[in-house]
């Protein structure tokens, strides 16, 4: 080897910085991005792409047509026009004449100009008075001698603060150039063969510097699919270790008990509610660890299932060969001669918000009053001490059940003998969140419980193998909600309407919206406060709940609402989510076309919880401007037909669920817009997995390193290698 030019050894660890081109100041604001490596750089994919091909002689432009043409910057003019704009006019000549480009209100557009820059203009051209003009093209700057067509669609980056298109590019293709040939495979040739997938080296380069728009789409394609079929891969790998390692408790629900816990109830169960627990107590009985998903509209009774589930477990005893001695002073400690009480299972139930977790902890204290289970309640807004104390009555064994925010039951808690989890109104937990739950010898059972449909394509990329049962009827007396669209002109009326019903002994809801609460947003919800409180609703008692209160004042407006001391609760979205104040029967959604559907119809939920009949106005901000979604709120109180509603309107790509955060971290697949990848990619890796669960063929020996590179922590999945 050469010593006076020493070249680096290619590796995908190689730090970008010391890559040619890039430097050290280059890969400082690179970091920012969270690219360090050159396999970061890699796996840093466009977010989108600027299409440059297409017509590119002026003669043959076409009107509204997308075209675009190279030349040579002539002349960049700025001026005022009379409206009071800045309008920027930037003069190229071109083969075959001349061609400008216009921007309005971007005065520093100039300063990217220069005479005898050499650029491409590309957008829809139209006949203005000196020629063929651009309004706000793309433009390309070309670099010295660089071909104008070189690549004719320029991948566009995700950026952060201080880092510019043109670093990202530069890095990535010096890694692009510094990995070739190295890139892992992680299929065999015989696989791409067969399901006709580029190799890795040719998916990437095409992913960052396409040939074509055909070449983005295969390449997009093979990267989706490896990544979609590792994840299944590693979800399969993940619960087979699981059920070799930990069996699940065996919980058995008897008639006897099955009628002690249904008794509990102040109503008798639905069939939907009956024959779900008994589904339940199928898999609790099972020592493989139940992985189920119960689906429920809004006000179903989703609860009362849960809390089936949660006392069937705390009401059986930890077999003695399990049952370890008790320590720590908090244990339970048999008084002399009095045999000990035998341990029993614990449980969890893990709400979104604290609101919703003090709420069912209530619920379950009214419940369990004088049964001797001890609920405890765990969230961030209690005194550290309080919790310290509950943290350490969960680790003895004397805590039964615990109901809590995901973020304190998974961050804090380690239980003595936990046997089921229940996360409710939830499709943000995953199988990453269980796999961090799992304590003790035996892997607990858990319960996903919703109110909105995960298409199955998502449902089995979050949670991996799941079975699900569906609550498809309400409690009985339930009437759907009467909901109206309130146009800006009838909302006086509509006030008028919403004040008749307080009078007679009402209490309402109004819901205003909230992007992020942040203090904009709260400066806008107080206005909106006091202008209903000076308004149309002087004469009642009002109070206001939003994000960002302390969880302690919202805990007690809470309370002054549920027990009437106040008559109307104007509240963010925060009340949303499984709310439960059955005396409130009216509401308001303010601007109600700001909401999405599955969130319109959780918020309507909130009224529809007692015998009588709920009354919901979605009053919409602009009169004559179409609101599809909110038409379709009107229209129909079906929660799985607004589901299905919700995807056509949105379109794929665009399922709120999956940018949740539980959703394992993806590089590049969206699991909607790439479902049909999901089922195929899944169907392909439960095959591999069935032939060669451990993945020791020498030709898996790449893939299998790769699965446990990337997802081998995260699921612990570090005895299959
Ligand atoms: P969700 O499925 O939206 O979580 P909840 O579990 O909060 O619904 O139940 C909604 C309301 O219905 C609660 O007030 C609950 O007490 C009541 N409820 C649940 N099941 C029944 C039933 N079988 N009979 C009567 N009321 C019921
Ligand atoms: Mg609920």
């Amino acid at each position: 080897m050469d010593a006076a030019a020493p070249s680096l050894e290619p590796s995908l660890a190689t730090r970008l910085e010391r890559l040619p081109g890039v430097g050290t100041t280059r890969g400082e604001k690179l970091a920012k991005l969270g690219l360090v490596t050159v396999r970061d750089a890699l796996m840093h994919f466009p977010r989108d792409y600027k299409d440059f091909s297409g017509v590119h002689a002026v003669a043959d432009f076409v009107e509204g047509n997308h075209a675009s043409v190279a030349g040579t910057v002539d002349e960049v003019a700025s001026r005022t026009t009379l409206a009071g704009r800045t309008m920027l006019t930037v003069t190229l000549t071109v083969a075959g004449g001349r061609v400008r480009g216009v921007w309005f209100n971007m005065p520093f557009m100039a300063r990217r100009f220069e005479r005898g820059m050499r650029v491409v203009l590309a957008g829809q051209p139209r006949r203005g008075r000196g020629g063929w003009e651009f309004a706000h093209p793309e433009v390309r700057w070309l670099a010295g001698d660089e071909a104008a067509h070189g690549s004719e669609w320029l991948a566009i980056y995700p950026l952060a603060e201080g880092v510019q298109q043109s670093q990202v590019r530069i890095a990535v293709q010096a890694a692009l150039e510094h990995a070739a040939g190295i890139c892992p495979e992680a299929f065999p040739e015989a696989m791409l063969t067969e399901k006709g997938l580029l190799p890795i080296e040719t998916a990437l380069w095409e992913i960052h510097c396409p040939s074509s728009r055909a070449a983005i789409d295969a390449a997009r394609r093979r990267l989706v699919y490896q990544e979609l079929f590792m994840l299944q891969l590693a979800l399969r790998m993940h619960r087979g270790q699981q059920t070799r390692a930990h069996a699940a408790p065996s919980i058995a629900v008897d008639t006897r008990l099955d009628a002690r816990i249904r008794a509990r109830f102040p109503f008798e169960f639905t069939a939907a509610q009956r024959r779900v627990c008994r589904q339940i107590a199928a898999d609790l009985v099972n020592p493989e660890p139940m992985n189920r998903l119960l689906q429920g509209d809004v006000g179903s009774g989703k609860t009362a299932v849960a809390i089936y589930a949660l006392l069937a477990a705390v009401a059986t005893p930890v077999p003695k060969a399990d049952a370890a001695e008790p320590v720590g002073s908090a244990g339970p400690q048999p008084a002399a001669g009095v045999p000990a009480r035998p341990e029993r299972y614990q449980a969890a139930i893990m709400a979104p918000t604290e609101l919703l977790a003090r709420q069912h902890a209530a619920s379950l204290e009214r419940l369990l009053a004088g049964s001797g289970v001890e609920v405890q309640l765990l969230v961030g807004g209690q005194p550290a001490r309080e919790r310290r104390r509950v943290v350490e009555r969960i680790a003895s064994g004397v805590t039964d059940i615990v109901v809590g925010t995901q973020a304190l039951v998974c961050g804090s808690a380690t239980f003595r003998h936990l046997g089921l989890v229940v996360i409710d109104e939830q499709h943000r937990f995953g199988v990453l969140q269980r796999a961090v739950l799992q304590q003790g010898v035996a892997e607990p059972h858990t319960l996903v419980m919703t109110a909105t449909p995960i298409p199955r394509t998502i449902a089995h990329a979050v949670y991996g193998d799941l079975d699900v049962s569906v609550l498809d009827e309400p409690p009985p007396g339930r009437q759907p909600v009467a909901t109206y669209r309130v146009p800006p002109a009838e909302v006086d009326r509509w006030w008028d309407f919403f004040r008749g019903k307080l009078a007679t002994g009402r209490r309402g809801y109004v819901v205003v919206p909230a992007v992020e609460e942040s203090k904009r947003d709260l400066a806008t919800i107080s206005a909106t406060f006091e202008a209903l409180a000076h308004g149309p609703l002087e004469a009642y008692r009002l109070g206001l709940v939003h994000g960002r209160l302390k969880p302690a004042a919202k805990a007690g407006i809470m309370d002054d609402f549920r027990t009437g001391r106040i008559d109307v609760l104007v509240a963010t979205s925060v009340i949303e989510v499984g709310i439960d104040v059955p005396e409130a029967t009216i509401m308001t959604i303010l601007d109600a076309e700001s909401f999405g559907l599955a969130q319109l119809h959780q918020l309507r939920g909130r009224v529809a919880r007692g015998p009588t009949r709920g009354i919901c106005g979605a009053v919409t901000g602009s009169g004559d401007q179409p609101h599809p979604r909110v038409d379709a709120f009107v229209e129909t109180c079906d929660g799985f037909a607004l589901a299905e509603k919700d995807l056509l309107l949105r379109g794929p790509g665009d399922l709120v669920g999956t940018r949740q955060s539980g959703v394992p971290p993806l590089y590049l697949a969206d699991l909607l817009r790439d479902a049909s990848v999901v089922a195929e990619a899944r169907r392909d890796a439960l095959a591999v997995f069935e032939s060669d669960p451990f993945l020791s063929d020498a030709k898996y020996d790449r893939l299998r390193k790769l699965v446990l590179d990337r997802w081998g922590t995260m699921l612990g999945l570090g005895q299959v290698g």
